[in-house]
């Protein structure tokens, strides 16, 4: 289980909308406000209560190990004499299938008692309504990967403060490699959720027989294989969302931030922990960016725009680097906020089908296919995508209004994009 920190009433971190989340799931109501207050203390104790725990209303390591099945959305269950799937479902809430997806190589009319089982509980995993974190993620990176097996999440680097990259990957279609990737940006936090959800329906739908905008899911799978780099940016998320609010890391942000007193902090911060911009550090016309963004004042550590002393040197960027050189990715999309628009041009190249592609995004999500401003049209993963490959890359800025975008924003930027993310799995291929 994920190591999430002991909270007592009065705690506010976004680590608090997890505890709500699992309280409510579990059938302990509370909102997800984010503050640990009276009506959290109660469910928190009542929680407590019927666990066996002790209900000292303080949620440490045995209270979130109680509560970890209604994060990570599955509990194991050691087959007893007499189970079936059709009992364990009904006993869980759950159906027939799913555990069946998620225990592979059983067959369900030969259970032996004593077998361990995973059973899917009836809610989907990915939050959509709290502050993200690390933490979050990796909770949901077990959830689904142990609802679907045939999801494969591995660890492709490690952020600065030593968070694990993760990365998932889906589908049986080789041939056919795409790439999604959210929160470069750290006050852009909200298109890691936007990718979770996104790849936990694809493969609810994969599993179901079901369709993903009209396109039938099992086909999508068999003709492509996706790879979903969610949270590129861990650590700057953190110190958005307040994750991370003290230690070392925090104190040198702080710091930065202090020598750009036009920029609110952490609200606009943008860059990863050690204030270089991630999304400025690929080499494609880094130099170019350089001089633009020192022009404009950004010449050395900052919440935003600072491309670095050299390319690739935040490991964030690098590892997303490799990870693409590893592939062979023939589109990427790469999520931003905000402006609704869609760029997909790198100077003067236009890759096959991109102009046609972004036309289509445009129309699915009611976005506007741009050319890219000039002050920020160097260095960007799109940019050295399309350089390097001669591919189709988007840069996809979702929503509107100043960053960073809140959870009531969510449903609607879902919406919009869930047919561009789920074309653009087999969208160019020819
Ligand atoms: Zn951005």
């Amino acid at each position: 289980m994920e190591k999430l920190p002991t909270l007592r009433a009065g705690d506010a971190s976004p680590a608090t909308d997890l505890l709500q989340t699992a309280l409510s799931r579990s059938g302990f109501r509370t909102a997800v406000d984010g503050i640990f207050g009276s009506k959290t203390l109660s469910a928190v104790r009542g929680f407590q209560a019927t666990r066996g725990l002790v209900q000292d209303g303080v949620v440490g390591y045995n209270t979130w190990k109680s509560l970890s099945p209604y994060l990570a959305g599955f509990m194991l269950r050691e087959v007893a004499p007499g189970d079936t799937y059709y009992k364990l479902a009904a006993e869980y809430g759950t159906k027939p299938r799913a555990i069946e997806t998620a225990n592979p190589g059983i067959d369900p009319e030969r259970l032996t008692v004593g077998t361990e089982l995973v059973i899917p509980l009836p809610f989907d995993v990915t939050p959509v309504n709290i502050r993200w974190s690390a933490a979050a993620l990796a909770i949901c990176a077990e959830g689904i990967g142990a609802r679907y097996p045939f999801v494969a999440w591995r660890t492709y680097g490690r952020s600065v403060t030593g968070h694990e990259l993760l990365c998932a990957e889906i589908g049986a279609g080789y041939g056919h490699e795409v790439f999604y990737n959210a929160s470069h940006h750290a006050n852009e936090w909200i298109t890691t959720p936007v990718l979770v959800k996104f790849l936990e329906d694809y493969a609810k739908a994969v599993s179901a027989g079901g369709e993903m905008y009209g396109i039938d899911a099992q086909s999508l799978f068999g003709k492509s294989r996706l790879t979903v780099a969610p949270l590129v940016n861990p650590d700057g998320v953190e110190l958005v969302t307040g994750a991370l609010r003290s230690g070392a890391y925090y104190d040198k942000a702080r710091a930065i931030a202090a020598e750009f007193p036009g920029i609110p902090f952490p609200d606009g911060w943008k860059a990863n922990i050690e204030g270089v911009d991630p999304n400025l550090q690929y080499p494609a016309n880094w130099n170019r960016a350089r001089e633009i963004k020192f022009a404009q004042g950004f010449t050395k550590p900052a919440p935003r725009d600072f491309v670095g002393d050299a390319p690739l040197t935040a490991p964030e960027s690098r590892a997303v680097r490799d990870l693409t050189l590893a592939h062979d990715f023939k589109l990427t999309l790469s999520y931003h906020t905000q402006g609704e628009v869609i760029y997909w041009k790198y100077l003067d190249m236009e890759p096959p089908l991109s102009r046609e592609l972004a036309e289509l995004f445009g129309r699915i999500s009611g976005y506007t296919p741009e050319l890219t401003p000039p002050d920020s049209s160097f260095a960007g993963y799109k940019d050295w995508f399309i350089e390097m490959y001669d591919r189709p890359g988007f840069t996809i800025e979702c929503g509107l209004g100043a960053p960073p975008l809140q959870p009531d924003k969510f449903g609607k930027i879902y919406l919009e994009n869930f047919g561009v993310l789920a074309t653009a799995l087999t969208a160019n291929i020819l």
